[in-house]
């Protein structure tokens, strides 16, 4: 636990992100106020039918969509299912998918279900600094292909992936092609007005909404079938009573996105690349992972090797910094994330990355402040590594 009166430095803006308060100062009076169901007759819960439609086109301006190609879900997770099962059903005839090895649980598991209903689903390599190999990518692709979903951007790394051009390789394949772009919406400018994606995944609380609204863009002429039966809400595409005052939340987040588009690739880049150089500077053994000249503005991911990870949090943690680790806890052992296995980052070094993930509301203060903390951290963890003694003598 963090010592008291301990402000907390957040970065971990990857994981989740603060409500902006003008986005919770536009959702309150849809909780308690304005509470109305969308679908009913009354003037009081018809209005609401409009606000729901403002905010799906300020969703849609981010976006460089239609409205209409907008669809209110849950979250990341439920727009990234809702995608590849509705592609597989309106191509019935195709038994494969095609999609990455750095791809988010959410498209990963997905595919495991798929493989236990008999489809093939085949998950391309990366190289070791996670970029996917085009030509690999085109030789997976065939005519039995119903889908290709490749992330815009890597949440741990955040790698950007040449997604237009993974369209077209979809394309001339005649497969559909899914984008989860739940870590870069927000983050890197977006125009689907020019792209040949079909269906784009995103989530609010990882652009300053909050948790548990999401959408899903569904380019117009592209077939779907709904993954929530039910009513008739967003035109029959997902049913349920639509969550208003995140629905609300959400178009505001997407308009506040716009605004600050600019500042996240400029000022928020340079904090990020102030701590990276910082960090190289003042700490030896380190690398960092990932496709350095072209990720997310807000995102670094740095091997400390020969320490934990873990460690190197849980003691950052008592100065109330909060980053994540590239580790993922199962069954009591700690694992290398997916993402650095795959880039076959070596052990000593997966076991020891860190993520740092930014935002708009990060500040240089809080920057200098992990900058101070984290050497010492890191020498502490390293005076009792067997690993790190052995690796000197
Ligand atoms: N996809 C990516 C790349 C993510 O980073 C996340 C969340 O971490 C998700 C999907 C899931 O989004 P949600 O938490 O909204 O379900």
């Amino acid at each position: 636990m963090p010592e008291e009166n301990i402000k907390t430095v957040y970065l971990d803006n990857n994981a989740t992100t603060a409500v902006d308060p003008e986005v919770f100062e536009a959702m309150k009076p849809f909780l308690c106020d304005l509470y109305g169901n969308a679908s009913s007759i009354h003037t009081f819960g018809g209005q609401i039918a409009a606000h729901i439609e403002k905010a799906r086109g300020h969703v849609a301006e981010l976006l460089g969509a239609v409205p209409s190609e907008i669809m209110f879900t849950s979250c990341g997770t439920e727009s990234d299912n809702a995608a590849i099962f509705s592609a597989v059903q309106i191509c019935p005839k195709r038994r494969k998918v095609v999609v990455s090895k750095v791809e988010h649980p959410a498209v990963l598991n997905v595919g495991k279900e798929l493989e236990r209903k008999g489809y093939r689903v085949v998950e391309v390599p990366v190289d070791s600094c996670g970029r996917i190999d085009l030509e690999s990518l085109q030789e997976l692709v065939d005519d039995n292909t119903a889908l290709v979903s490749v992330m815009w951007a890597n949440n741990e790394i955040g790698n950007i992936y040449p997604v237009e051009k993974i369209a077209e390789i979809a394309h001339k394949n005649g497969a559909l092609f899914h984008t989860d772009a739940v870590q870069s919406v927000g983050k890197v400018p977006i125009n689907l007005a020019k792209s040949k994606i079909d269906m784009l995944s995103l989530s609010g609380h990882k652009l300053h909404a909050p948790k548990g609204v999401g959408a899903l863009y569904v380019r117009r002429g592209v077939r779907f079938r709904p993954f929530i039966i039910g009513g008739h809400q967003e035109r029959g595409r997902r049913g349920g009573t639509e969550n208003t005052a995140s629905i609300i939340a959400l178009g505001k987040a997407c308009e506040l996105a716009r605004k600050y588009m600019d500042f996240e690739n400029s000022e928020v880049k340079k904090m990020r690349d102030r701590l990276e150089a910082g960090v190289i500077a003042s700490i030896s053994s380190i690398r960092l992972n990932g496709d350095i000249e072209n990720r997310l503005p807000n995102t670094t991911s740095i091997a400390f090797e020969y320490i934990e990870g873990e460690s190197i949090l849980m003691l950052l943690d008592r100065f109330g910094i909060c980053a994540s680790s590239g580790s993922a806890c199962t069954t009591g052992s700690l694992e290398p994330s997916h993402v650095l296995r795959a880039m076959g980052v070596p052990y000593t070094a997966a076991h020891g990355s860190i993520r740092f993930s930014l935002s708009r509301f990060t500040t240089d203060a809080e920057i200098d402040f992990v900058l101070e903390k984290l050497p010492p951290v890191i020498e502490r963890l390293r005076e009792i590594s067997p690993f790190w003694n052995s690796s000197k003598a």
